[in-house]
């Protein structure tokens, strides 16, 4: 008999994008490639990767219908620098793809590309070329969707992978988490500056940026370097008004979660509040064997999963 297909909102992103980029083609260019934040490639660029991310935005699910264009537009590329930060590097070029239902107006998608542009000047990204098309005729009601490519470069010796946390190592995020939805998800900002300025004097084992909430994003981040996790709940710096569950899986904070190795971790403290006094950096746990692990703990607790059944609109 023939085994039937299993539904992806059965599966759940992390499984689908597993089976997807399982058996991928690669070259010897590829030093790492679907699972980071970012593609890391050699280029030919003496002493630098290339860095290369995709991202789409769409509406009604990233974006309740009555967002502003304008505000739109800056998530699609944020969203992108974001990940090109949480690798230590920094963005350069990006291609943008628009689908549109007809019906929306010209000044619409000018407001669109208005957003992106602004977010695009601030962090030096030149933006260099596009596609657009439509949904199909008999789609019904009014659909859009944007999708951004991003190369980024960063120099070979200050590349954060997701996997090289290493026992002991201690877990740090920037910022306060959870609530994006009252407006931080569209007014994020990419920490870029952050990133290079961590990947020049403390050399983070492992980073990646919180898209999905820490709940889901530090289980991940702890598997790709092969070790456990514990994390000290009370220490979970939460966002004004937000209860424990919000800020561990709300999602969308857009801020950088890294290790760095247990004797570097005092000094980090102190030289980060001279930098950067107005951004908090808590220590939230470190990581340890995956015998010691609270990753079983952890599974209960969701953070946003893209193919998982939910009751959730307008994210
Ligand atoms: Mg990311």
């Amino acid at each position: 008999m023939k085994t039937r297909s299993p539904r992806l909102q059965d599966l759940g992103e992390d499984e689908v994008v597993r089976e997807l980029a399982n058996g991928l083609p690669v070259d010897r260019s590829v030093v790492a490639g679907a699972g980071d934040d970012c593609a890391v490639l050699e280029y030919g660029r003496t002493g630098y990767y290339q860095l290369f991310k995709t991202d789409c935005l769409v509406m009604g699910v990233h974006y309740a219908p009555d967002t502003p264009p304008k505000l739109v537009g800056r998530k699609a590329l944020a969203r992108a620098i974001s990940d090109i930060a949480a690798m230590g590097g920094w963005p350069t070029q990006a291609v943008v793809t628009v689908v549109l239902s007809p019906s929306f107006t010209l000044q619409y998608v000018k407001d669109l590309y208005a957003g992106l542009s602004g977010v695009a000047r601030e962090f030096g990204v030149s933006v260099v070329g596009g596609e657009t098309s439509r949904p199909a005729a008999n789609h019904s009601g009014k659909t859009a969707m944007i999708s951004v490519s991003l190369l980024g470069l960063v120099e070979k010796g200050r590349c954060i992978l997701r996997s090289g946390g290493r026992e002991g190592d201690q877990i740090f995020v920037t910022g306060l988490l959870g609530g994006s939805l009252n407006g931080k998800h569209l007014s994020f900002q990419p920490r870029v500056w952050e990133g290079r300025w961590l990947s020049d004097h403390f050399q983070p084992t492992a980073m990646m940026d919180l898209s999905d909430g820490l709940a889901q994003d530090l289980p991940r981040l702890a598997k790709q370097s092969g070790v456990g996790f514990q994390l000290v709940y009370s220490r979970v710096p939460k966002a004004m008004g937000c209860e424990m569950k919000a800020a561990l899986c709300d999602g969308e904070d857009y801020e950088l979660l890294f290790t760095v190795s247990n004797d570097r971790a005092e000094a980090l403290h102190a030289l980060w509040t001279k930098n950067f006094p107005s951004l908090p950096l808590t220590n939230v746990g470190w990581l340890c064997s995956q015998e010691e692990s609270m990753a079983a703990e952890f599974d209960e607790l969701k953070g946003w999963d893209h193919f998982e059944v939910s009751t959730t609109t307008g994210r």
